[in-house]
């Protein structure tokens, strides 16, 4: 179904760009970065940008995947950057963040899913700069133990893996993966002693009965972290909004998550799993 009404007011972005926004943009650009603030068309933006924040994506621009609801390029990558983790880490060292964020594409091309590029990553913002804290929002690496192994051993602050859909609607929202796979991946890194954080898109044609078995099915394996955020389509090609959830629901959930036992959840209309990931901290 596709939703004839105008987004409601609480969508509304202010646009703001200040000398912190012109800074990120400097970095990004001088350090031929990529950020899926910018690939993936996220609402917060300028918002983010000009607090001095962005999400860094790894590993290209090319995803091997197409998700329904994603803006970022679809194709077969050609692209590996082994110099990629020293630049990051140094674009965190000049922005002077203290809680990094890094992402990336899928990339079933590579043997371990890139997760060694993920590692260094991570060990070269500890060698750089060792105050900060650094959450990486991976890919299922389809489920395989011995890359999740790799980033397990590199001790992220944050694993986050986001299940993005209810499972019903995985063949249209995210083709390629698999439901039980992601609640594998966190589970397994959970056991091996990560705080876990997921996300779920709101306004897909989900229903909220389904949002909460999913809920109960992250507690299940002892998830931390939980952010819902609506869906918002990013270019007509995309998986049409079904609904707008209110801020009132999303509130209710956020209750009903607290209750669950979730230690963090942070939900809203435009919430995203990176949005004010500073403050999703529950040591
Ligand atoms: Fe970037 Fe995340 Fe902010 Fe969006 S919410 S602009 S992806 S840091
Ligand atoms: Fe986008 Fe990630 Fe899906 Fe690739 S796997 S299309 S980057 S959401």
């Amino acid at each position: 179904m596709q939703i004839k009404e105008k987004r409601p007011d609480w969508l509304k972005i202010k646009l703001q760009v200040n000398d912190s926004f012109t800074h990120v943009r400097n970095i990004v650009n001088n350090y031929r970065l990529h950020t899926v603030c910018e690939e993936a068309r996220c609402p917060n933006m300028s918002e983010c940008w000009s607090r001095g924040t962005a999400t860094f994506m790894i590993l290209g621009d090319t995803c091997t995947r197409s998700c329904g609801f994603c803006a970022v390029k679809t194709g077969k990558p050609t692209w590996f950057d082994f110099d990629e983790p020293q630049r990051v880490a140094q674009a965190v060292k000049l922005m002077g963040i203290k809680h990094a964020v890094i992402t990336s594409v899928n990339r079933d091309d590579l043997k371990d899913g890139g997760a060694g590029i993920f590692a260094e990553t991570i060990r070269q913002i500890r060698k750089l700069v060792p105050e900060c804290r650094v959450e990486i929002l991976i890919p299922d690496f389809k489920g395989d133990e011995s890359a999740l192994d790799l980033v397990i051993e590199a001790k992220p602050d944050i694993l986050n893996h986001n299940v993005e859909t209810v499972p019903r609607l995985y063949k249209i929202v995210r083709p390629q993966a698999k439901y039980e796979r992601s609640l594998k991946v966190l589970d397994y890194c959970k056991r091996h002693g990560l705080v876990t954080k997921t996300g779920v898109m709101l306004g897909l044609g989900e229903t909220t009965e389904e949002v909460i078995e999913v809920m109960k099915d992250l507690r299940k394996i002892d998830v931390d972290i939980l952010t819902l955020g609506q869906y918002l389509q990013p270019t007509k090609m995309h998986l049409p909004v079904d609904r707008y959830v209110t801020p009132e629901e999303f509130e209710m959930l956020k209750r009903i998550g607290l209750e669950m036992g979730f230690k963090y959840v942070e939900s809203g209309p435009l919430v995203r799993s990176s949005y004010h990931a500073e403050s999703h901290i529950i040591w």
